[in-house]
């Protein structure tokens, strides 16, 4: 066991200051970095120590990882904590950390190398038992063998970049016609977005919802799950809204998919936090690919489950294990996440800017996580997310009557933002009912246009 007493946080805006919330509620010294850019951003202001490590563009300062090891050097971080995106799944960032002496909060590296190439984490999920959705068993290398394939699982089929992410590099194929030169476009596509060009296939799911699994390992052996979260809430494949536990899920098929899961993650000796990530259709869930890092929507487990998922990453870090076994993880009433984003809730164009005036909403089971403050100027560098509302609720229809509470406080001037839209969708009646997909928002975006 190796205690951490100062960690150098390598994210910015709300995860920044969730990760220095839980090490000032451990005792551990912070350290920002941040580009300059963020020079007045919150958790920068919150912390123990910053170091400017470039200019604004991320290539230079978030992902520029001379700068941000030089950064742990020179204030003799013991810790190093990614975040999400920047370099939370850069295998290559991990194993540098490690050579240089400092903990890194985060899987070994080789998992994050592994779950990082889709085709190879679709190998490793079916020999640790997950389900799959049908395809190739690899990379397609011929036109022939994608024909083969393809008439086998039935038409339509979606071609998948290997190195793909944030939805880009798929192609769906309705028919066999189709097929040779929708290939071709995926192939050169896929080359030109991530440098490589392998590509493979999957049967194409026609309405499935997304669900995902939140996993923790100790590094040795154990680990548990935490169970599901309903991410179907979904513009461009990007989230919009998420929810645990699921509407549609039981008691019994989470406690199986998620021991499936569990069991999984304890045979590859799995360290620390990860989503196992889920199509469900028809009763039937389908493996599409595994986050090795905490994710945006984690706070929605931490309230039903009430364990702090930054404290546990922390104290599996330090190699003090998991707090708790399996059989201690209760789930408990209903949690519902809004992501609010700098952006016209009609175009979705970025609205960054001045910050005029702000009042977060507040009271029982409301929780905020941003660092915007009244006086404060939300970059144009960056991702457009300036926030996210967490709500709890005893159950899901309360849950709903205190977001909708929470969204009326909530007040953000001088930009323009998603909270309208969240009010809106909020209110369908298919909502409310949970009886939503993956394609249920483009499609009610088209057909309830704000007056
Ligand atoms: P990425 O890493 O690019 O985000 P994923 O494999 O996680 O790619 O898929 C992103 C989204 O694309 C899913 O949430 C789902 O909306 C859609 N998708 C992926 N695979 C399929 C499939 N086989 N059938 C239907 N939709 C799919």
């Amino acid at each position: 066991m190796r205690k951490i007493t100062k960690l150098l946080i390598a994210n910015r805006g709300e995860i920044a200051l969730r990760i220095h919330r839980a090490c000032h509620e451990m005792g551990i010294k912070t350290v920002a970095v941040h580009s300059t850019a963020d020079a007045d951003a919150m958790h920068v202001r919150l912390a123990d120590e910053t170091v400017c490590i470039g200019p604004p563009a991320a290539a230079d300062s978030y992902l520029n990882i001379p700068n941000i090891i030089s950064a742990a050097e020179v204030v003799h971080a013991d810790a190093i904590h990614p975040g999400y995106g920047f370099l939370s799944e850069n295998a290559q960032f991990a194993e540098i950390v490690e050579l240089h002496n400092i903990i890194w909060v985060g899987p070994k590296p080789e998992h994050i190398r592994v779950m990082g190439d889709k085709v190879e984490a679709k190998r490793t999920a079916a020999k640790l038992g997950l389900p799959l959705v049908p395809g190739s068993p690899g990379p397609l290398t011929s036109v022939e063998e994608a024909h083969a394939i393809a008439n086998e699982i039935g038409y339509p089929v979606l071609i998948k970049a290997a190195s793909g992410g944030g939805g880009r590099g798929m192609k769906v194929v309705p028919s066999e016609e189709q097929l040779e030169s929708l290939m071709m476009q995926a192939a050169s596509e896929a080359r030109a977005a991530f440098g490589d060009d392998t590509v493979y296939m999957e049967r194409y799911l026609g309405d499935p919802r997304h669900i995902e699994f939140q996993v923790f390992g100790d590094g040795n052996g154990n680990a548990v799950h935490l169970g599901e979260r309903d991410c179907s809430i979904q513009r461009r494949h990007q989230k919009v809204i998420e929810e645990a536990p699921s509407p549609v899920i039981s008691a019994e098929q989470r406690a199986k998919m998620g021991g499936i899961v569990a069991r999984a993650m304890a045979d590859m000796s799995y360290r620390g936090a990860g989503t196992v990530e889920f199509l469900y259709e028809d009763g039937q869930f389908y493996f599409i690919e595994m986050n090795t890092r905490l994710q945006v929507e984690h706070p929605v487990t931490e309230m039903i489950t009430g364990i702090d998922l930054v404290r546990e990453q922390i104290r599996v870090a330090q190699g003090e294990g998991l707090s708790c076994r399996q059989d201690q993880i209760t789930l408990k009433g209903h949690a519902i996440e809004c992501r609010i984003n700098a952006e016209d809730p009609q175009t979705f164009a970025p609205s960054p800017g001045l910050v005029k005036n702000y009042v977060a909403p507040g009271g029982m089971h409301v929780r905020v996580d941003s660092g915007l403050y009244a006086g404060y100027r939300v970059p144009p560098y960056y991702d457009s997310m300036i926030g996210k509302l967490i709500v709890y609720g005893s159950n899901r229809e309360r849950c709903i009557m205190r977001l909708r509470r929470a969204l009326e406080e909530y007040v953000v001037e001088g930009m323009k933002t998603t909270i309208p839209l969240h009010q809106r969708v909020i209110r369908d009646p298919a909502f409310e009912r949970g009886d939503y997909t993956i394609k249920w928002l483009e499609r009610w975006l088209e057909e309830n246009p704000a007056e």
